[in-house]
């Protein structure tokens, strides 16, 4: 076995333990056993550094003109280009993911990186003309100061980098607050920020638990803005304390994301995508599909498909190149899915397949769950409305499209989703009524570009879309601004013309 990586937090250019000096570890959910990384256990003392640290380099990092800010995220997109593989190795180690997702990972980061930097030559406002003679009037993007980032563990590289890479860009400074199970990967990425040179306490990171690094950011007075990825209950925690603190707050949260799969899709894509956006990822994904709504014409002939498919996927380590399906990212979520299993069953709902912690052979050293089809379920059923977040996917069948997507919008969340047709009209009809802040057409729920905006509506977020170029409005606001060259006093918002 490996030496665990000895990871530290990142404070002004420097590389910390907790001052405290405890410290946490993350572990190979394949191979429980395995200790990947010790990292520092920080309590709120370890943040204020940190937040005196980002605010002192915010003052002048917010004058370095934006073209050159953009530069270093340039550089750290060529360097994830040059470490990708290790460090897909490591997310794969670390937090699971078949290490074709893994370097997916990592790739998603170097295409924000490249992305992001060219907003630096952009970041437009606008010109307008005044009410005025003699006076021009524009709008300029402002930075905001200091962004505490919460990620969570399920893409331990991309989703840190969607939120650093524009923030950075656009003239704040940084403290990544990453989750618990993913601190090597963490560290690693900061390392590489750090290797593309930004000067000290632009780019920070603090380790540790939630309900302590990651409460007193959230709480801290000089944090002036929270962009937080996680579970919805974590969510309402940082929206309320955001709130009532008077702090910007970017919130991505869960999902409950439904597939439709008409009478007239191609069965065999509509299979294929049904596949992949359940059990990619183990399930794992705030874009993955839980929810099948097939039509009642094909839905024996589909859930048959979909058994068999089922039944030949491979359960192993990420690292393993013949696995299917990686584990669980730690035993309070493999105790998490499973008890859904039994709120199923005494729900009424039939395990078509799977069900059960998996523990055959190897899998016993690790946190496994059989890829899972519930069928039989009503869309009141809890399976049909919490989010699992595992390998289980629940089978709902309807009579007709309206139904179809009256259930697929009969949810708190509103992420993703997906509609299988070769119907024009029903496609666009989809297009427009389904309320999620992503639809996709014969494609699966998961699978986001980062050059397009990326959230939910309803339970999901707060409104706001990170990617694209609206990742730009969560990292600044709006400066308006008027010129007066006429020499005289010239009165608005009074009564110019009589
Ligand atoms: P989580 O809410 O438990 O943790 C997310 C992060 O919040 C971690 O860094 C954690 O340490 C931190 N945290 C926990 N308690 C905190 C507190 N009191 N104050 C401040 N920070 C705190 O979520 P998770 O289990 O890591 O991730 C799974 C969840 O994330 C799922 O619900 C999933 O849908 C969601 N998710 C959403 C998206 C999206 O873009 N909508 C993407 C990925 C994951």
């Amino acid at each position: 076995m490996e030496t665990p990586l000895s990871c530290r937090n990142y404070i002004d250019g420097q590389w910390l333990s907790a001052a405290a000096g405890n410290t946490l570890q993350s572990r190979n959910p394949a191979l429980v056993d395995e200790i990947v990384a010790t990292f520092p256990r920080s309590q709120a003392d370890d943040v204020d550094t940190a937040v005196a640290a980002a605010g002192k380099a915010y003052r002048s990092w917010r004058k370095v003109p934006a073209p050159a800010r953009a530069e270093y995220v340039f550089r750290v997109g060529e360097l994830l280009l040059q470490h990708k593989e290790e460090l897909a190795q490591l997310v794969s180690q670390e937090m699971g993911k078949p290490l074709t997702e893994a370097r997916g990972d990592v790739q998603e980061g170097i295409d924000c990186a490249f992305y992001s930097a060219g907003e630096g030559r952009r970041l437009f406002g606008q010109t307008t003309p005044s009410e005025m003679p003699n006076k021009f009037a524009m709008t300029v993007r402002m930075p905001i100061g200091v962004c505490a980032l919460i990620t969570p563990w399920n893409f331990p590289m991309a989703i840190p980098c969607w939120k650093a890479m524009p923030a950075l860009v656009c003239g704040n400074t940084v403290i990544l607050k990453p989750a618990e199970d993913t601190s090597a990967c963490a560290t690693k990425l900061i390392e590489i920020f750090a290797a593309a040179g930004f000067p000290p306490g632009v780019v920070n990171l603090v380790h540790g638990m939630g309900e302590e690094a990651g409460k007193a950011l959230v709480e801290h007075p000089d944090v002036d803005l929270v962009s937080f990825t996680g579970s919805s209950e974590t969510g309402a925690f940082v929206g309320a304390t955001c709130g009532r603190t008077h702090k910007r707050v970017c919130l991505e949260m869960g999902g409950k994301n439904a597939q439709v799969v008409m009478e007239d899709a191609d069965l065999e894509l509509a299979l294929d995508g049904a596949v992949w956006g359940a059990f990619g990822t183990t399930g794992q994904r705030c874009t993955a599909t839980s929810r099948l709504i097939l039509h009642r014409d094909i839905k024996e002939k589909f859930t048959a498909m979909l058994h068999e498919r089922t039944s030949k996927l491979r359960l192993g380590a990420g690292t393993d190149p013949d696995t299917d399906i990686g584990p669980i990212i730690n035993e309070k979520q493999l105790q998490r899915v499973n008890e859904y299993m039994n709120i199923a069953r005494e729900e009424g709902a039939k395990v078509l397949i799977g069900g059960e912690i998996a523990s055959e052979d190897s899998l016993k050293n690790g946190y496994f769950f059989q890829p899972t089809i519930l069928d039989d379920v009503t869309p009141q059923m809890r399976v049909a409305r919490e989010e699992i977040f595992g390998p289980v996917v629940v089978l709902i069948e309807v009579s007709s499209f309206e139904e179809a997507i009256a259930i697929l919008n009969d949810t708190n969340y509103g992420l993703s989703s997906s509609v299988y047709t070769r119907d024009i009209n029903r496609a666009f009809t989809a297009m427009r009524d389904i309320e999620a802040g992503i639809t996709y057409i014969n494609g699966p729920t998961i699978g986001a570009e980062v050059h397009l905006p990326f959230g939910g509506v309803k339970q999901t977020g707060n409104g706001h879309r990170e990617a694209g170029t609206t990742a730009l409005d969560v990292f600044t606001e709006w400066k308006s601004v008027y010129v007066d060259f006429s020499g005289n006093l010239q009165r608005a918002q009074i009564d110019n013309r009589s």
